[in-house]
């Protein structure tokens, strides 16, 4: 089942430093060809670590449409 969250990061403003990357119990999260962090929203559980760690403050969480 799909957590109720998920995070998703601006990609104008992420430094690719790569320290979300590592936080997520997920493994959810890749760099894109060096250039800015992409997370992979169905493996996604919204545990917010990742926002939590990024210095660019660019990762936000967003409540998933509910399914009928
Ligand atoms: S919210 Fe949690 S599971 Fe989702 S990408 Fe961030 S660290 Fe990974
Ligand atoms: S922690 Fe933030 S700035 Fe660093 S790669 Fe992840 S999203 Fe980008």
């Amino acid at each position: 089942m799909l957590s109720k969250r998920f995070a998703q990061t601006d990609r104008t403003r992420c430094v690719s430093c790569g320290a979300c990357t590592k936080q997520c119990p997920r493994d959810a999260i890749r760099i894109h060809h060096g250039c800015y962090a992409v997370i992979d929203a169905l493996r996604c559980v919204g545990c917010g670590k990742c926002a939590k760690i990024c210095p660019a403050d660019c990762i936000t969480l967003h409540e998933r449409e509910v399914q009928a």
